[in-house]
């Protein structure tokens, strides 16, 4: 599967933890994300992952083009709801692709615990 993950500047940490924990299951499938949340997934672990630009700098746009092009099957996307975010115009973008197309997005933690599963099994 094509996998993106995103996560904004307070909930980096999570998807750090939440992707290590999980990385045999992310290593068997191609994986994107935006600038820094994959500069640092790839630092924290042995994962190879197809860095777009930072998200405040057009990444979710990149992303949200790859959805619109049908070349994402999954998103995992770990958003801060109590910070207001320079970018929430793309962000917003972004989220209303994954609706037009009907590609699976998690915006949290356990929804991502439960993609998880599914990712285990293809
Ligand atoms: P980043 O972008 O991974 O480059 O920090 C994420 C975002 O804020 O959308």
């Amino acid at each position: 599967m094509n996998i993106a993950l995103i996560a904004h500047d307070k909930k980096k940490q999570d998807i750090i933890e939440f992707v290590k924990r999980n990385e045999e299951a992310f290593s068997k499938h191609k994986l994107y994300a935006t600038g820094t949340t994959g500069k640092l997934l790839m630092e924290a672990t042995k994962l190879t992952i197809n860095r777009k630009k930072s998200g405040p700098l057009g990444g979710d746009q990149e992303i949200g083009s790859m959805v619109a092009n049908g070349k994402l099957d999954l998103i995992i996307f770990f958003r801060d709801p109590l910070t207001a975010q320079a970018h929430e115009p793309d962000i917003t973008a972004l989220l209303r692709l994954c609706d037009l197309y009907e590609v699976p997005l998690a915006t949290n933690k356990q929804s991502a615990e439960l993609f998880l599963e599914h990712i285990k099994l293809n």
